[in-house]
């Protein structure tokens, strides 16, 4: 049902798998594979005693020599910077379990960039060769904006020793369904070093809150925006970059008993996301964006006109298969 939806609006939401290499851990314990890309689309995974199944991407990327891989993916999305250019709004996420390599892909690691690097890179080269055509400036600015178990957390400002700001941001949404958050800031960036910048600020920020509140960053959202405003034009366009929280399934003994809060909340706004994209990729005219703050967040950035590209990530270990499944089984849905 999802699947045909989609298959409708195609080029609106794009899915794509990427399965990161076996860890040194996961090589010590057991040295299997239990997920397999087939071909460029096709990823078989093999659940013990049932047989191979088949799942279908938009793309899929093998656990291959890091960098090579960076660059293959950000082929497969460079034409979403252009989009933003011409006026799209456009969203990057990243979907897995924890430790599946969601932050890996969108932000990097300290020795290896990420996607959003490159796009960065992509915008500013992007928007000076627009300006030569037409003399209207644009202004970049990018906010880094973090929730956590229900709360937003501004990473570009001061956070206090219990990981609380005050005032604290608000999310509004206009008559057109623009999304603002109030009280956020935004800092604008000349240039592509000045926009790594504030990444790297909003990162680093986003480890001091973990510390400050005693918090575990897998248990929460990173949603980095880069905001295009052109001179003279009301509306601005922007990108989103959006580091999931992880999928973990709950177990039937931890909903009983001491289950974390945190948990319990990625679920809910892991589910009222999917719900969203179902609706907008069924083109229902209900869309439950109010069922959550991240998808109130999200509106403008998943509805509307638009272009949205899910990587789900994925270890390939045998040990984690079940939870693998899960997700592929989930995202591909969309693909
Ligand atoms: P997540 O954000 O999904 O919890 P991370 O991105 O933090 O997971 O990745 C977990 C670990 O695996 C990190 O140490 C990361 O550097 C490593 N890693 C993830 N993906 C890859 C990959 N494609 N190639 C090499 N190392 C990876
Ligand atoms: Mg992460």
């Amino acid at each position: 049902r999802l699947h045909n939806a989609l298959q409708d609006m195609k080029g609106q939401l794009r899915v794509s798998c990427r399965i990161r290499p076996l860890s040194a851990k996961e090589k010590a314990k057991d040295s299997a594979h239990a997920v397999v890309p087939l071909d460029t689309s096709r990823v078989e995974i093999t659940l013990p005693d049932l047989p191979p199944q088949v799942f279908e991407f938009d793309s899929v990327f093998r656990p291959d020599a890091p960098q090579q891989v960076v660059e293959e993916i950000f082929e497969d999305c460079r034409d979403l910077v252009q989009s933003a250019v011409d006026g799209h709004n456009v969203t990057v996420m990243t979907y897995g379990q924890t430790g599946a390599g969601k932050t890996y892909t969108l932000f990097g690691s300290k020795d290896q960039e990420g996607l959003v690097q490159y796009m960065i890179r992509e915008v500013f080269a992007r928007l000076s060769d627009h300006e030569d055509g037409q003399a209207r400036k644009v202004t970049v600015t990018g906010s880094a904006l973090e929730l956590y178990n229900n709360h937003f957390i501004d990473l570009l400002r001061p956070i206090d020793r219990t990981g609380r700001q005050s005032p604290g941001v608000k999310v509004c949404v206009d008559a057109q369904g623009c999304v603002e958050v109030d009280g956020l800031a935004q800092l604008v960036a000349q240039e592509p070093s000045e926009l790594l910048q504030i990444l790297q600020k909003g990162l680093a920020q986003r480890v001091v809150a973990e510390h400050a509140m005693n918090a575990d960053s897998s248990r929460s959202h990173m949603v980095f925006t880069v905001r295009l405003a052109a001179e003279g034009r009301r509306a601005s366009r922007k990108l989103t970059f959006c580091d999931l929280g992880g999928c973990e399934r709950l177990k039937k003994s931890q909903v009983a008993g001491d289950l974390q809060k945190e948990a319990i909340e990625i679920n809910k706004s892991l589910s009222a996301l999917s719900s969203v994209i179902e609706a907008v990729a069924g083109r229902r005219r209900h869309v439950p964006y109010r069922d959550h703050k991240l998808t109130r967040l999200l509106r403008d950035a998943v509805g509307g006109t638009a272009k949205v590209l899910m990587y789900v990530c994925c270890s390939p270990a045998t040990s984690n298969m079940e939870e693998t499944a899960a997700a592929l089984k989930l995202a591909s849905r969309a693909a």
